[in-house]
Parts: C-alpha cells; structure tokens; sequence
C-alpha cells in the first residue's frame, strides 16, 4: 500500500481527532491572534464536525495573547509575568474562538488542565467523563493548560504533551499537531532549508529522535523533540499521529484527500491496558527504589510483583500509593509502579523480621519501561 493509500485506510476508521494548534501558528509575533489562520481553521473544523466527526481543540496562545493586548513584549519574563498574561489572554483566546465557531452555530467549552488533574486517578476519570460527555453532547472543547495556577515542577511539560495526554484520556483515533515547523525534517529547517522531509514514521528509533533539535518554535514552549515524545507516547496507545503545516490554508482538506503533506507517525499495536498506560505516561514517580538483581529479573523475565526482599535502597518521602521508579543497580530505570507502603513503612519494615515476600508493587500496578 502507498502513503496516500495508508492515509484513506487510516481515515476511514477515525470518529474522534484531537487537533492540537500552537501559538506561532495562531498568532502573530507581538500582534496577538491571526484571524486570517483561525479563520482557515474554524472552517476546516466546521467541514469536519459537519461531516460528524468528534473533534477536541487543543489550542496554546493565551500567553501570547496577553502580551499583545496589553503590549507587554519585554523579554525574558517571568514564570509570574507569564501567568498573569495567561489570565489576561486566554479570556480572548476562548472568546475568539466563540465568535469564530459561532458562525457554524458550534457550541464550544473552556477545559483548562493542570497536570495534576491527570495524575491523580479520581480526577483523570473526572476530566475523562466531563470530556466525554461534552462530546456527546457535540461541543468542540478547546483545552488549554491552566497556566495560571500551575508551578514550574508540576506543569505539563508544553502542549504538546497535553495534547497526547488528552487523546489517551479520550482514546482518540488520530491527534493532528498543527504546526509552524510544518513536518519533521532530516536536518533543523530553520537551520538548513534544504533539510529532506520525512513523509512517514513506523518506529520512533533513537535515529529519528536525533532529528529534532532541542530548539523550541518561535512563541510556545514545545519544539519537534517534544512533538516526537508526544508521538511516543500515543502511537504505543494504539493511536497515530500527524504533524501538519498550521498556517497552510485547507492542510486538513489536503491531508484528507491523500495528498503528500506531513509527517505521519503510524499507530503501534497497544500492548498495555489505559490504566496501565497512565502509570506509564501520566504520573510522575515521586521516589525511587534501588532494586537487586534477583528483583530485576523477576519483574522484567517473569513478569513477577516486586517483593520486600529485593528492594536494596529507597529514595524519596513519599506515602503509600504513589508512584515510585524501580531503579537497577547501574542505575537504569527499569520500572514504575504504584507502592503499597509509604517510605518511612518501606524503611520499618526492611529491617523488621517480617519482611519476606512483602508484596512492594503489585504487577497490576507496574509497568516496565522501554
Ligand atoms: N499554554 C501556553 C499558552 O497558552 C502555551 C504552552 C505551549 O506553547 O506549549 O500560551
């Protein structure tokens, strides 16, 4: 089967997109919102959702929102700074988007996430209901991170990333990135515009992660190597993933007919259960264990719970129930789990005379990373 071939195959099962549009697509440096983009991108989104497909927004753009209306463009600004001009943009932001989608008479939703709304389980559910739900009912939810009240340690890394976890929360069939850097290239674009365009992507190998530079766009804070995590993560839930030029007007019609835009990351066979891949890609461990030999083969080889027994160190104060890295003895991340004890417990019980065969980590609750 050719690209254009895959593509139709791969369409006609899809119901549900996440779209993701950075900043630089949907903005202008220091003019705020390009409405000539967001215009072309409503009107796309409204062929779709006519067409009946269910379609979740992902849109960054309230910080450089807030810049523009309150001509604040003094760089570099702080993590302060930036909060309180996500406050002041995002208000335009949503709004902006209402008008435009009100046209189409589209309903649309405000969903703005912390981390931590998806790391904890009640919560993760809670959102995943609420999202679900809001489609249902056939709204376009526009998702953004709640810059506002997130610090440094806790937020997603960029929306990029958000918008892979999203499309695990909603189990979407594709997430399409729409982008400044309009495919993933050989070589930096930016750098070398000669650099050859790589049209499609079965598996992410160290090789294709050499491709991206660590240079983020232009206005968010992703760049291609986060783009390729994000791919990453979603092709391993059983979902593909595409980068398109954003700012190229009719590129989902394009994409749609098969034309030879792009880049495409083919979906991998789910291995896991979502529960299990929310350990994996949801939650950050708060400690580490330092695991024996004996542990490691028993968790990586015959797929065994971690017991008391083989757990050599314990790093971190976390309490029972977090998630923890298992960790070799060369110091390779093995494993991350949900503990059943809290450090201090962990610690108690590793000396006491009842420590063997306490179960540490159940194997529900492990999952063994690449
Ligand atoms: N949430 C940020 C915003 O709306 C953007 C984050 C990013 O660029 O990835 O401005």
């Amino acid at each position: 089967m050719d690209r254009k071939e895959k593509v139709q195959n791969l369409l006609s099962g899809v119901k549900k997109i996440i779209l993701k549009v950075g900043s630089a697509v949907i903005t202008e440096e220091d003019k705020g919102l390009d409405y000539q983009v967001l215009q072309n991108l409503t009107y796309e989104i409204n062929k779709l959702y006519k067409a009946g497909y269910k379609i979740v927004l992902v849109s960054s753009g309230a910080i450089a929102c807030g810049r523009a209306k309150l001509k604040y463009f003094k760089k570099p600004i702080s993590l302060t700074e930036k909060q309180a001009l996500a406050a002041i943009g995002q208000a335009a932001l949503i709004q902006a988007y209402e008008d435009m989608f009100q046209q189409y008479e589209i309903q649309v939703a405000q969903v703005l996430l912390t981390s931590e709304d998806l790391s904890q389980r009640e919560r993760y559910l809670n959102a995943k209901k609420t999202l679900e739900t809001l489609l249902k009912w056939k709204i376009v939810p526009i998702v953004n991170e709640n810059d506002t009240v997130t610090t440094e340690g806790i937020r997603f890394s960029d929306n990029d990333i958000l918008s892979a976890l999203v499309a695990g929360t909603v189990e979407a069939d594709i997430l399409i990135v729409l982008s400044d850097v309009d495919s993933l290239y050989r070589e930096d674009p930016r750098i070398n515009p000669q650099a050859e365009r790589i049209k499609e992507v079965e598996e992410i190998t160290p090789e294709i992660m050499n491709m991206a530079g660590v240079k983020p766009g232009r206005l968010g804070r992703g760049g291609m190597y986060s783009k390729l995590l994000s791919a990453q993560m979603v092709t391993s839930m059983g979902i593909p993933m595409v980068i398109l030029p954003g700012r190229a007007p009719l590129i989902l019609e394009k994409f749609w007919s098969g034309e030879d835009v792009g880049t495409i990351f083919w979906a991998k066979e789910r291995k896991l259960n979502m529960r299990k891949l929310w350990i994996k890609y949801y939650i950050k461990p708060e400690g580490k264990l330092i695991i024996d030999q004996g542990a490691e083969k028993a968790i990586l080889e015959n797929g065994k719970s971690l017991l008391i027994g083989g757990i050599v160190n314990v790093e971190g104060n976390f309490s029972k129930g977090a998630c923890v890295e298992c960790i070799n003895l060369k110091g390779k991340p093995l494993a991350k789990g949900l503990i059943n004890f809290s450090a201090q417990e962990l610690l108690k019980l590793k000396i006491s005379a009842e420590r063997i065969n306490k179960e540490v980590i159940h194997r529900d609750n492990l999952v063994i990373l690449d």
